[in-house]
């Protein structure tokens, strides 16, 4: 981290940032500010919690302050990231009289239209509910000379493509600034497709890093629950975020932790925004304290001060444990990450997340102990699809599925 000072930028809002709490920038702060100031585009592989709202939202409300820029357009995948990115930018600008709005689906229309007809300088959106606004002519979608992408891997999962191709066609910015987790696959084609010239500014993983402590929980069929149950006894009160892999299972797990006494909720694509937003303002309350969440629901909320994460199913890739476990020990804080791993051999297959080296029956080396270099690699020949496991039926995954190439393994088996 590095100190604001060395960043020039006006100092109004360098007040603003002092008065948040913000003391030193962030390596994504540091490294973007200065080029989306100089007006170069800005493509930014960066993890949850690097701090990329402030970092495009201070260098934005900067090149608006010196005239450079006139207004800007915040894409975010959901409600909550859109609310969440204009207060945050809200509060940078405290004391520089810009002003941001936000529109998302299922928010009051005229409401909303009323917002747009007045003055603002960021507008924060999803892309469903700005292109109503676009096709009822709310305003004119080329006021905008600069677009962000935030959390644009997120976008392209929840199928915005299209969405987004066309505001990008129809508001035909100067400057557009990508922010992801990954910069493969239909990132990188949009990328390629939409942003002319860049900087790529790639912010290293620090999320397995030394303020996480990991841990790794065995368990054989049923007793799983039973586990589940002692961490969050041992961490009585303490905030908890619980990762499961299906919606059908956070709703589950959320009524068998409630009858056994714990004040918990859950979030998942299933739920519909209000209720995902119930849950979520509890949890941040500290009304409830145990959050079980999908990856899809969680993914880039914020959400601070948790004590602990547990996979309670397995993440489907390493990237998807990071991000998970990157929940907690955030921000110089310590924190604890648990993941459950089945006992037995062949469950143990369902944690090599490319296609298991044996055949079915046969005894395979490494299972006792924590595989070393040599016997892990054993667990990346290829060949066969992957077995069945012995998990909660309910959140087993179809043996056809597809499965995205990682090292999942590495990460679980190095702890
Ligand atoms: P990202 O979008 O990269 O996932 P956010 O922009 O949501 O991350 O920031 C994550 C958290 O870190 C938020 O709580 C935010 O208020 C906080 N934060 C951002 N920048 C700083 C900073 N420079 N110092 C301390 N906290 C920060
Ligand atoms: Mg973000």
């Amino acid at each position: 981290m590095t100190n604001f000072e060395n960043i020039a930028f006006s100092g109004k809002l360098k007040k603003a940032i002092k008065r948040i709490g913000y003391r030193k920038a962030t390596e994504v702060q540091e490294k973007t500010i200065p080029l989306i100031i100089r007006g170069k585009n800005v493509v930014s592989k960066s993890f949850t919690g690097s701090g990329k709202t402030a970092a495009f939202g201070i260098a934005l409300s900067e090149r608006i302050l010196q005239g450079k820029s006139n207004a800007v357009l915040v894409l975010c995948p959901t409600r909550e990231l859109a609310l969440q990115v204009s207060k945050e930018i809200s509060q940078i600008n405290a004391s520089t009289g810009l002003k941001a709005i936000v529109v998302y689906g299922g928010h009051n229309m005229s409401d909303e239209t009323a917002a747009l007809r007045k003055r603002f300088d960021f507008l924060c959106a999803t892309p469903g509910r700005l292109l109503d606004h676009i096709s009822r002519r709310a305003f004119n979608p080329r006021m905008f000379d600069t677009v962000v992408l935030d959390e644009a891997d997120r976008m392209l999962d929840m199928g915005f493509i299209a969405d987004i191709k066309d505001i990008l066609g129809k508001v035909r910015p100067d400057h557009t600034h990508l922010f992801s987790a990954t910069l493969t696959g239909e990132v990188a084609k949009l990328i390629e497709r939409h942003i002319p010239e860049f900087e790529e500014v790639l912010i290293h993983d620090e999320i397995v890093g030394i303020n996480i402590f990991e841990k790794r929980v065995t368990f054989s069929g049923r007793d799983k629950f039973r586990h589940l149950l002692e961490i969050l006894e041992r961490n009585a009160g303490e905030r908890v975020l619980v990762f499961v892999s299906t919606k059908r299972y956070a709703d589950l797990l959320n009524s068998q932790l409630k009858d056994k006494g714990f004040k918990a909720t859950s979030i998942h694509g299933g739920k519909s925004q209000k209720g995902r937003e119930i849950s979520l303002n509890n949890f941040k309350s500290g009304r409830k304290n145990i959050l079980i969440a999908t990856d899809v629901a969680a993914r880039g909320l914020q959400i601070d001060d948790i004590e602990c994460v547990v996979n309670y199913d397995r993440p489907r890739d390493a990237d998807t444990y990071k991000h998970r476990i990157g929940r907690t020990g955030r921000m110089g804080k310590k924190g604890l990450a648990i993941t459950f791993v089945p006992e037995d051999a062949r469950s143990r297959d369902f944690w090599a997340d490319e296609q298991p080296a044996f055949q079915r029956g046969q005894r395979r080396p490494g299972f006792r102990g924590r595989p070393s270099g040599g016997q892990r690699s054993g667990f990346r020949q290829p060949g066969r699809p992957q077995t069945g496991f012995h998990g909660n039926p309910l959140t087993r995954r179809r043996k056809s599925r597809p499965r995205k190439s990682s090292d999942v393994n590495d990460y679980i088996y190095r702890i």
